[in-house]
């Protein structure tokens, strides 16, 4: 089978390998869809801790070709989405159901061989059923989801709540998407290109601004009393709780590089009680992400910039993004046809 390896910081690639045995507790996929994240960059410019030789991929879905002797209630044939992050259970994290911050955490496609691949193994206890009549790019989409889900739970959202967004990225749309599905009444989005304002009020903003429309809304309309920051700049996080009203709440989603700095104004939080939190991957919410694109409840297919073989995902993760592009996605399938 065709995969596509981090081989070192700054190398990629497609190598034909055997295709891997499930053990015991593991499921065979194959890969119908496998997004392209910014984490794939990070690792592959040696930003993000990287364990090469491995196949990178973590936003993957496909169909069972096979299940180890110890597997009884998933069959091949289902289509199946992976939950990437895989708990070790016994730490004191694990052990206090914080499973996301577990302290011997590792993640299919970047510790161990992941999605852009035609077959990845993987434990039974990550998969998680989709329907076959589903569209099998929507899978893909899950785990992006699933972190966005966490977010908003963390933000407690209530019905008839103001939200704003910073980023209009994957997770900034989902996230938009799913403060609607949660009751907010009111939903900003905030990011730079034109065309990422456009689709997030289709798929459900209120208003879309432009950063530099932000000072003059928030003068006629107050702040939100929740903000998601979604882009993961300094200057984006820095100005985040100026986005929140008195007594709001800012989460922060978006990843900087360890050890950036920030300048945050305690004397503004203290004396608007604005809390700032963070919010990190997705425990336990990867069923409901399932769920939630199973059953259409969130539009998946105005996020899918373009499919790529797995030769092309290589030179995409090794490039940055393109201005516009909001998730392209590697389709194993499509290698060996190009
Ligand atoms: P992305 O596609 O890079 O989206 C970020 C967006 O921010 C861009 O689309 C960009 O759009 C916008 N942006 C840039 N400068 C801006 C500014 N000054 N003001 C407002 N928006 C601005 O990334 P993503 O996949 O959506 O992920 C977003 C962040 O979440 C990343 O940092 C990612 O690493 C992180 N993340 C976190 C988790 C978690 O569990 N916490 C999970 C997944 C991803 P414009 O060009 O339109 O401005």
């Amino acid at each position: 089978m065709k995969a596509l390896f981090l081989d070192g910081i700054g190398k990629l690639s497609v190598q034909d390998v055997a295709r891997p045995v499930p053990k015991a507790d593991e499921v065979l996929v194959r890969v119908e869809a496998c997004g392209i994240c910014g984490t794939d960059r990070h690792l592959f410019l040696g930003e993000f801790p990287s364990f090469p030789p491995v196949t990178l991929g973590h936003e993957f879905s496909g169909i069972i070709e096979a299940v180890g002797q110890d597997v009884t209630d998933m069959q091949v044939g289902m289509r199946v989405t992976s939950d990437p992050n895989i708990a070790c259970g016994v730490c004191e994290a694990c052990q206090a159901g914080r499973v996301n911050l577990c302290h011997n955490l590792q993640a299919i496609g970047i510790h161990r061989n992941g999605g852009f691949a035609e077959f990845v193994v993987m434990p039974r206890k990550q998969a998680f059923a989709l329907p076959l009549s589903l569209d099998p790019l929507h899978g893909a989409f899950c785990e992006p989801l699933a972190c966005c889900l966490h977010a908003v739970d963390l933000a407690g959202l209530k019905a008839g709540a103001s939200v704003t967004v910073i980023g209009g990225g994957v997770i900034g749309l989902l996230t938009v998407q799913l403060a609607r599905l949660a009751g907010a009444t009111r939903v900003v989005l905030v990011t730079r290109n034109r065309a990422k304002r456009d689709l997030a009020a289709r798929l459900g903003a209120t208003a879309c601004l432009d950063p530099a429309e932000v000072d003059e809304y928030l003068r006629q309309h107050g702040g939100a009393d929740v903000v998601f920051e979604c882009a993961g700049l300094a200057a984006t996080v820095a100005g985040a709780p100026r986005l929140a009203r008195r007594g709001g709440m800012v989460v922060i989603l978006g990843v900087l590089p360890a050890g950036q700095m920030v300048e945050i104004e305690p004397f503004d939080l203290l004396f608007r009680e604005v809390s700032l939190i963070t919010s990190f991957l997705n425990p336990f919410t990867h069923a409901r992400a399932a769920d939630l694109i199973a059953a259409g409840a969130v539009q998946i297919a105005p996020l899918i910039s373009r499919t790529l073989t797995l030769d092309q995902a290589a030179t995409v993760i090794a490039s940055p993004a393109p201005d516009g592009e909001i998730r392209a996605l590697a389709v194993p399938a499509m290698t060996n046809r190009a």
